[in-house]
Formats: C-alpha cells, structure tokens, sequence
C-alpha cells in the first residue's frame, strides 16, 4: 500500500512517494508462569512468520497467528531455558517447521527440558534444532533479514536476533528494561554478560528497540544511559 502526497514548493510541486514505512511487525504474548515474552515477528508484504521462543501457551500463540492470517516459517530460539524452548519442539510439530537456535553451547539446556519441567511444573520437550546458530549467521523472515548475535553469559548458547533496517531485536535474557539476565544458574557468567551487552548489543545504536524476554520493551540507549547494572553509571 502507498500514498501520494504533495506540497506547494516555491512555483512548482514536490511530490512525495510515501512507502510501506513499517515492513516489520510484531506481537509479543506473555506465556508460561514466567510471563515469558514470546514474540511473533512477521513480514507485512508476504504475512511471513517467525515465533521466537514458544516456552508455552501455544493456543494463544497459534490464535494470534491464525488471527492475523501469517505463514510460520520458522521458530527461534534464544536460549535453552523452559520459559523460552519449553514448547518449540510441540509447536514445530503442529506447525510443520524448523527449529533453528540457540547456539550449541546451549545443547545441555535444550536436553534438560523435561527434567526442567518437572522442577519447575510445566511442560517442556527437548529437541534437536534442524539448526544451531552461530554469531554471525542469519535468518530470513519472509522479505527481512535477521542477524543472529551470541551474546552468552545468562547461558553459554544465548544468541540474539537483530532486524537492521527496523531497528528492532529480541534478546531473550541478556538484558531488560532496567535490569540484566541472572548468572547463578549452570553455565552462567556475570562478566561475559557485560561484556557481550557492552560489546555486541550497545553498537547496534541507541535508537534499537528490544523486546525482552520477561517484562517491558526498552531501548538500548535508554538502558546503556540508565541500567544499574551495566548503564554508564554502573562499575
Ligand atoms: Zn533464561
Ligand atoms: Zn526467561
């Protein structure tokens, strides 16, 4: 869709061609007893789809995808925790696509899902990806691409996705609005946190909008400005 508007210019007329300003959209659906962000990203010109953490709750996620009329073509998968992978493998099977994430670091992860689900009450299945990623892949999402960077610290394999053009990313538990993701779990590292948050996440640029995995979205300048935990005031 497009519209055509114009504007007097000294004598003459400037036309302005106004394109599709917003080729990327999202809906992000609280799941699981964590409130878990999982995301839905899609492409608006081909209605092309990704799910991105599917840690549960797969009804609501499946009515906003037939709701919205999108074609699945992929889940993502940020890391190997039960609020985040806890249903990809169910979600991939009912859906007929590819699993691709996190990094291999989190294959330990990935393979405790059952026995997490039974800690922690809820279901979850392990898997195999049809794809790991590595820092430096992509992944396509209908017409838009996504870059995959490993940002590990919360856990070794935690990998973030980042859409250039739409300034936009879906970090899973590396950082919040206002806090960062914990490290006392296996695997965990507070000091590789920070340095992948200062080293991978801040350059993307200020005006990168994030959705994170539990919580508000944010922007990575607003945190980098004002995070206690790895903000300019922070040590
Ligand atoms: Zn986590
Ligand atoms: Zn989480």
């Amino acid at each position: 869709m497009s519209q055509r508007g114009h504007r007097a210019a000294g004598r003459g007329a400037v036309f302005v061609e106004y394109g599709q300003v917003e080729m990327l959209r999202f809906t992000i659906i609280p799941v699981t007893p964590y409130q878990q962000n999982c995301s839905v990203l899609w492409c608006s010109r081909t209605k092309r789809a990704a799910v991105v953490d599917p840690g549960g709750d797969l009804e609501r996620i499946k009515q906003l995808i037939d709701s919205q009329g999108l074609v699945v073509e992929r889940i993502l998968i940020t890391h190997g925790h039960l609020d985040h992978a806890g249903g990809a493998a169910a979600l991939a099977e009912q859906l007929a696509v590819p699993i691709e994430g996190p990094h291999p670091e989190d294959r330990f992860w990935i393979d405790m899902l059952p026995e997490q689900g039974r800690m922690m009450g809820f279901a979850g299945q392990a898997f195999t990806p049809q794809r790991w990623l590595e820092d430096g892949d992509t992944v396509d999402v209908g017409e838009m691409r996504l870059e995959v960077l490993h940002c590990p610290g919360h856990t070794p394999g935690h990998v973030v996705f980042f859409q250039p053009e739409w300034r936009l990313a879906a970090v899973g538990d590396v950082l919040f609005a206002g806090s960062i993701g914990r490290t006392d779990l296996p695997g965990g590292d507070h000091r590789a946190l920070l340095h992948a948050i200062r080293t991978k996440l801040w350059p993307l640029g200020d005006d990168v909008r994030f959705i994170p995995g539990h919580g508000p979205m944010s922007t990575f300048g607003d945190e980098r400005k004002s995070n206690p935990f790895v903000g300019e005031g922070s040590a």
